[in-house]
């Protein structure tokens, strides 16, 4: 039997027991988020405070984590506090790749968090797929829209457009630049006489007899029909003209075998020249200045049809200085 003594000892370890369950139980389910302190009856207990520590801080990593809050600084340690800072670790490591890959860094991959970096990795994976056939199509739609789909030539709108890029790759801020305008000579006769498709051969023989002639900074483009408009940056008048002469002379020779015939053509030209200013103030007088010479080459072409064809007419007379 207990004395007396021994019996108030053990109702007071029961007390207390009971006191510490609480106090556990309270800490992990209590709605309240206000951290209370040690009960009086519990103080003397040795390791007390660095239970109540460990408690709050699981309970308050737990909560952050929860409310995906990856910022609570937990101080404890031990296996389940290592868990959970694991998982916090992991979440901000995945914060941060999920951004680079907002970024458009498709090679991120996540591989530990087991069953959910398989998903989120066959969502990246499907980004990354989607993303790049989008990027295909869209560069083949401009180049689509870009370029003329007989000849392989930039079209006109285009050709205004790379205009800028290509004078600027000259390395310069002010220089000459020639415009040559061609048209096929007679062109219609062809057509006639041959058909349309035979036509449409010769433009594609036309287009790369010049393509092969020019240099490769040259631009030169479908501007309409069977019109073409070369650009040739750093080229004086006199440079132009002697291009596009030669350009005559090559196009003259060709003979372009169609159902066991050779057809033979000709084109007429017409230059111009015009000074070429990339300071960010005259740009835009640069492109009423490319558009004039446009179209004073233009006329000359108009004026090398009227002399007959088969030739070139230069602006300020045939033999520029
Ligand atoms: P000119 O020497 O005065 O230039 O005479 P032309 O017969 O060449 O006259 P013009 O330049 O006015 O005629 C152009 C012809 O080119 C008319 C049009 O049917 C034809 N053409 C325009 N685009 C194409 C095309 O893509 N394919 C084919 N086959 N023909 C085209
Ligand atoms: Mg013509
Ligand atoms: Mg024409």
């Amino acid at each position: 039997m207990p004395t007396n003594d021994s019996s108030t000892q053990l109702a007071s370890i029961a007390d207390r027991s009971a006191e510490l369950l609480d106090f556990v139980t309270d800490v992990l389910t209590r709605n309240s988020a206000r951290e209370e302190g040690i009960s009086e009856k519990l103080q003397d207990i040795e390791g007390i405070e660095e239970l109540h520590a460990l408690l709050w801080d699981i309970r308050n990593l737990t909560y952050a984590l929860g409310k995906g809050d990856l910022k609570y600084a937990c101080k404890s340690k031990g296996c389940v506090v290592g868990a959970l800072k694991t998982l916090q670790a992991n979440l901000s490591h995945l914060t941060w790749q999920t951004q680079r890959i907002a970024n458009g860094e498709y090679q991120h991959r996540v591989n530990f968090m087991g069953e959910f970096s398989t998903a989120f990795n066959q969502m990246v994976e499907a980004l990354d797929e989607n993303v790049s056939s989008l990027v295909r199509l869209s560069q083949k739609y401009k180049e689509m829209s870009a370029k003329d789909p007989l000849t392989g030539l930039y079209n006109r709108r285009a050709f205004e457009s790379a205009l800028m890029g290509i004078l600027e790759d000259v390395g310069k801020k002010e220089f000459h630049a020639s415009i040559i305008m061609t048209d096929i000579d007679l062109f219609k006769k062809v057509n006639d006489t041959y058909g349309h498709a035979s036509g449409d051969t010769v433009l594609r023989a036309f287009a790369e007899k010049i393509s092969a002639m020019l240099r490769p900074h040259d631009l030169f483009c479908r501007y309409g029909g069977e019109e073409f408009v070369i650009l040739l940056p750093g080229a004086s008048l006199k440079g132009g003209m002697a291009v596009a002469q030669r350009l005559c002379r090559g196009v003259e020779g060709m003979a372009i075998p169609i159902e066991g015939v050779e057809i033979r053509i000709t084109a007429s030209f017409g230059v111009s020249s015009f000074v070429a200013s990339l300071l960010q103030s005259e740009k835009r007088n640069m492109m009423t200045e490319f558009d004039a010479a446009v179209k004073r080459a233009d006329d000359c072409l108009y004026q090398a049809k009227n002399a007959g064809r088969n030739t070139v007419v230069c602006e300020k007379g045939d033999a520029p200085a």
